[in-house]
């Protein structure tokens, strides 16, 4: 996810790339355990199977051709064509493509056909949350804050591995493709909020949700149809935002102005229509304006209509407008500046489109910043999480 403290604002958050004590005893919590914390019925729900023992997958290392685990070096030709397990001590040093990690679980490589392979922490989810509250919330922000955001990475990440068990090596990445994830921490906070929710998810008839989150949503809701994809398992309620304006909106931080060069722009938008598979990208021809066309029940843009001089209109997802306008392509430099959302709007300005909008990230979900603002005006967890995902049942 877009983190908030990936970000670059000057309370010394660091560019874009979307913890221990502690209190873990006798080492790893193993998923058994997670799932004693659920009620019965949270356990067999009806539609999904129970967690599979060893966890969450973070895949910690792509493509990589070697990976070095507490010393040890291994490689492909080590590796052969089957996965090999690595069972490692807690707190061990992970070095793979040149990030190290420290981490406790097991390792799995799974070779690639490009004569590479994946390498795939299994860790425990209380385990591993710690790591993702760490990598995505300003140590200095508020227990509340926290425990709101671990109660949403943890369902995240149970429904991610639902979802994937079958069909995938991994559940999810340790960057904000999905979410976060720095390893083994000593952020105390982050471990307290994790203790303090130990187990506790967000349903929506008993099912674990995808329970998005971004940095900040800009003061309107995203919805996750419109946002993320129309799948049937985003067509809920939690998932469809709260009506009413968001306590960002009080923020500096939430709104961002841009310029660029309308023609490159234009061009990417060209570039993107194959890769992206929107054939009306490759059709327009220049950019005069960016407006929205359609709005969401709560007021922030769903589609976008991008005006070319002739007046021709193309109407696009808005959150498609923000991709492609953020892909590198190869014929031309890269952005310097990505579009922080999609909750935008653009004029021409001599050969420039200048860009203004509102908010980090998707804005579906939690909005950390809102978060952290309800947090330091006294709000539970357990209202904050009502209120970024609404009817959602929040149990043990
Ligand atoms: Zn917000």
């Amino acid at each position: 996810m877009d983190a908030a403290n990936t970000n670059n604002d000057n309370c010394n958050r660091r560019e874009f790339v979307l913890a221990s004590g502690l209190f873990v005893v006798g080492g790893l919590v193993s998923c058994n355990e997670f799932e004693k914390t659920l009620s019965p019925e949270a356990v067999k729900p009806k539609s999904q199977p129970p967690l599979d023992p060893t966890s969450i997958r973070v895949r910690i290392g792509k493509n990589a051709e070697k990976v070095t685990i507490a010393n040890n070096t291994f490689n492909k030709s080590i590796l052969g064509n089957k996965p090999l397990k690595v069972e490692i001590k807690p707190n061990t040093k992970v070095i793979v493509n040149g990030k190290t990690k420290t981490t406790s679980g097991l390792i799995m490589l799974h070779p690639n056909k490009n004569n590479t392979f994946d390498v795939v922490l299994h860790v425990s989810v209380e385990q591993y949350l710690p790591g993702v509250l760490a990598g995505e919330l300003f140590a200095h922000w508020h227990p509340t804050t926290f425990a709101a955001q671990a109660v949403a990475a943890r369902s995240y990440a149970v429904n991610l591995h639902l979802e994937r068990i079958t069909k995938s090596h991994f559940d999810v990445t340790d960057g904000p493709s999905s979410q976060m994830f720095l390893g083994d921490v000593t952020l105390d906070v982050a471990h307290r909020a994790v203790q303090e929710t130990n187990g506790i998810v967000l349903r929506w008839n008993k099912k674990i949700i995808p329970a998005y989150y971004s940095a900040c949503c800009g003061g309107l809701a995203a919805t996750a149809y419109d946002a993320i994809s129309s799948a049937e398992s985003h067509q809920i309620t939690p998932l469809q935002g709260h009506s009413g304006k968001d306590k960002c909106t009080t923020l500096k931080i939430r709104s961002w102005n841009t310029e660029r060069s309308a023609r490159l722009l234009r061009r990417r938008l060209n570039a993107c229509a194959n890769s992206m598979n929107i054939p009306s990208f490759a059709d327009i021809r220049s950019i005069h304006s960016v407006e929205p066309s359609a709005i969401n029940q709560h007021g922030r843009p769903a589609t976008l209509a991008i005006t070319c001089r002739r007046k021709k209109v193309y109407e696009v997802r808005a959150i498609d407008f923000m991709h492609a306008a953020n892909t590198n392509v190869s014929a031309l430099p890269n952005p310097q500046r990505k579009l922080q959302s999609s909750f935008l709007v653009g004029k021409k300005a001599g050969s420039n489109l200048e860009l203004s909008g509102h908010g980090m990230g998707h804005g579906v979900g939690l909005c950390q910043y809102g978060a952290q603002e309800l947090a330091g005006a006294g709000e539970s967890w357990q209202n904050i999480l009502a209120w970024y995902y609404p009817k959602a049942e929040i149990n043990s």
